[in-house]
């Protein structure tokens, strides 16, 4: 058995991170657990945790932290995503008419050529109401998501800057693209809006992207796809174009790898990734503890450390593992 396959109840190695007393001081007195519904029964929207005006939301002081010691790091400031200088494109007062099938191939084309984007995949599905944050209305239909794959070796060097560096210019060029997508919408008569991270609008991204096919949810709390792995990262349009929802993905039992591993859990200095999946507003699901993540996250430029170390990331090996994990599953059906 491999180091990364050993059962994931075995004892910590390293002993487990403390926030110091600073950092706690910026909490609020309530649980980012509690806001984000851990033990609740019934789905129910939930309000954006970070990356709003921090006026309005409950971890608005750690919010500030983290983007004061952004801009105090010459190369990070450099690589934040300018605010402001965005205008979407006018919509086109003719609207081109053609079927929903026809719409999601040329949509799809689009992102992943003729735009010039950086997308690795596209995914479309249908807006779900607990997708969106609490306080926002949409009334668009659609969701498209699109990847963008993250710099593995800067990635790889988290919780070091460098990989902030890595996650900002994904987030960066993932904004460009749905905006250019979104652009594109418009100049054909049709309403769309694109948003990128980190706060990529009015809506959640992983339960969509999972619904739309771009993979699993791994025990790190982020996504792990069958052809990227797991360092990669969303950004989204919202359009009334209408489109045809991907199919569901033929699986790749991401749930059967993370039991049986704890490299993600090891990797993680405050020991916010837990052993179990938890109820989280309806869902039984995996969960980092936000309250354990959160300051770690705010000492260490965003962390990543999850990400970097999880198996699935390493460039390539991603269709060798699903090919694998299908053929267990197969074995162990017969
Ligand atoms: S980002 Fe860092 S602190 Fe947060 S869960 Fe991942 S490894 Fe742990
Ligand atoms: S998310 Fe990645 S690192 Fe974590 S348990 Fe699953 S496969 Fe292992």
């Amino acid at each position: 058995m491999s180091s990364d396959r050993r059962p994931h109840r075995m004892e910590r190695r390293t002993p487990v991170w403390e926030p110091p007393a600073e950092i706690l001081e910026l909490f609020p007195e309530v649980s980012g657990n509690t806001l984000n519904g851990v033990g609740e029964t019934e789905p129910r929207p939930v309000a954006a945790p970070m990356w709003r005006d921090p006026r309005t939301i409950a971890h608005g002081r750690v919010q500030d932290h983290i983007t004061r010691e952004y801009s105090q790091h010459e190369d990070l400031r450099r690589g934040m995503r300018p605010r402001g200088r965005y205008r979407p494109a006018p919509l086109a007062e003719e609207r081109i008419e053609r079927s929903p099938r026809e719409w999601s191939r040329a949509v799809r084309r689009f992102a992943l050529g003729e735009a010039g984007t950086t997308v690795a995949k596209v995914g479309i599905t249908e807006l779900r109401p607990e997708w969106v944050f609490e306080g926002y209305e949409v009334n668009r239909r659609w969701l498209i998501l699109l990847a963008d794959v993250m710099d593995h070796d800067d990635l790889s060097t988290a919780p070091r800057w460098e990989a902030a560096r890595a996650v900002h210019a994904s987030y960066n060029r993932g904004t460009a693209a749905a905006r250019e997508l979104a652009d594109w919408i418009r100049s054909q008569g049709h309403e769309a809006e694109g948003h990128g991270g980190p706060g990529a609008g009015p809506v959640l991204l992983i339960p969509p992207a999972i619904e739309a096919g771009l993979g699993e949810l791994g025990k790190h709390g982020s996504l792990i796809d069958e052809d990227l792995g797991s360092g990669f990262r969303i950004s989204a349009v919202l359009t009334d174009l209408p489109l045809v929802a991907d199919p569901p993905p033929e699986p790749i039992h991401v749930d059967d790898f993370c039991v049986g591993c704890r490299v993600c859990t090891d990797a993680c200095p405050p020991d916010a990734i837990g052993p179990d999946k938890r109820l989280v507003r309806g869902v039984e699901k995996w969960y980092v503890d936000f309250d354990r993540c959160l300051p770690y996250f705010a000492v260490s430029y965003g962390c990543a450390a999850c990400i970097a170390r999880c198996p699935w990331t390493k460039p390539g090996r991603a269709p060798r593992l699903a090919a694998t994990m299908r053929r267990k599953r197969a074995a162990r059906a017969t």
